[in-house]
């Protein structure tokens, strides 16, 4: 783990740098108090600082306060290490947002068990903002194929339409339906039917363009949402989309399947809510399956 010290006397620096090499941590070392805020302002920065209180220009109660500013760098563990003994001070130290203090001279053996208290904090920090993010990022993706899951891409459609209104932009969405999925997972089995499932999700992902959105509706119904200004035509989209789909081959575990997808699409715009715009992409969707599947209708 990497660790910054801030301390403007050369020999004590040295010392402390070469004990905290030989406990395993990599150390940067600076002798003032700005050379050490710009490294902690830093992506990479470290997130363990030992600061002497006391050093030229920017001391480190005033690194500390200015760390504690930013509610972003709460996940920084820093130690005031300083000979200034007093009560109070350790009282100013600590106000200002140091995590511990620590009175020069100190002991090494103290030093050591206090700079693993603080190395224990940033590693426990750090695994619960990687769950933090493993959650987010499960609320938002489907387990299967990875991509936005319904309740996700709900919120795009939502937010995509208002902002469409604001804009005056129109917003599309294709409903697509595998056609006769049912057949595929009674024929090649439920997994080769996910396996169909994820490769349908990559090659419709891989056809569409940057801005436009993808998800899982449900089932083996997903959701395009594709926007445009007024006078743009979504008919080369959905009909590009489907015909990608129809010539494309799945690799699943037991073997090559083909399918086809019908897709029901609604355009904003006539409608105002995001459920009817869903109930129109729905019906026309329905009407793709009457009229044959494998083909885009429009609602
Ligand atoms: P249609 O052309 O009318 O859409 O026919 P279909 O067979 O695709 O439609 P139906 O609604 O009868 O069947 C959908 C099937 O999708 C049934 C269900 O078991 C299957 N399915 C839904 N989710 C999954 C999944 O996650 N994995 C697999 N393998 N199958 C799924
Ligand atoms: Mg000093
Ligand atoms: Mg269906
Ligand atoms: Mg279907």
């Amino acid at each position: 783990m990497k660790v910054l010290i801030a301390e403007d006397d050369l020999t004590s620096r040295t010392i402390l740098a070469a004990i905290l090499g030989k406990w395993g941590y990599e150390v940067i070392a600076v002798s003032d108090g700005q050379n050490a805020w710009e490294i902690l302002q830093k992506a990479d920065a470290p997130k363990l600082a030992l600061l002497d209180w006391k050093m030229p220009g920017m001391d480190g109660l005033e690194v500390c306060r200015r760390i504690r500013q930013d509610s972003c760098n709460d996940s920084f563990y820093i130690v005031i290490l300083t000979s200034k003994s007093e009560k109070k001070n350790i009282v100013a130290g600590l106000d200002a947002g140091a995590n511990d203090y620590i009175i020069k001279p100190y002991d090494s053996e103290e030093l050591r068990a206090r700079v693993n208290v603080g190395r224990r904090m940033i590693e426990m920090q750090m695994e619960l903002e990687e769950a933090k993010n493993t959650l987010a990022h499960e609320a938002m993706h489907d387990h299967l194929t990875g991509i936005f899951n319904r309740r996700a891409i709900l919120d795009m459609l939502r937010r995509e339409l208002s902002r469409a209104r604001r804009n005056g932009e129109t917003v599309s969405i294709g409903m697509c339906d595998l056609d006769h999925f049912k057949q595929i997972n009674d024929s090649y089995g439920h997994q080769a039917g996910d396996d169909v499932l994820c490769g349908f999700a990559r090659t419709v992902q891989s056809n569409l363009r940057d801005y436009d959105m993808f998800g899982r509706y449900g089932g083996e119904e997903f959701l395009v949402i594709a926007t445009g200004s007024a006078g743009w035509s979504q008919e080369v989209l959905y009909e590009r989309l489907r015909a990608k789909i129809d010539g494309h081959r799945m690799d699943t575990r037991s073997g090559e399947i083909c399918i086809t997808m019908s897709v029901g699409v609604a355009v904003s715009g006539d409608v105002e809510t995001v459920d009817d715009l869903l109930g129109s992409a729905d019906a026309a969707l329905y009407r793709a399956k009457e009229e044959g599947r494998n083909r885009v209708v429009y609602a």
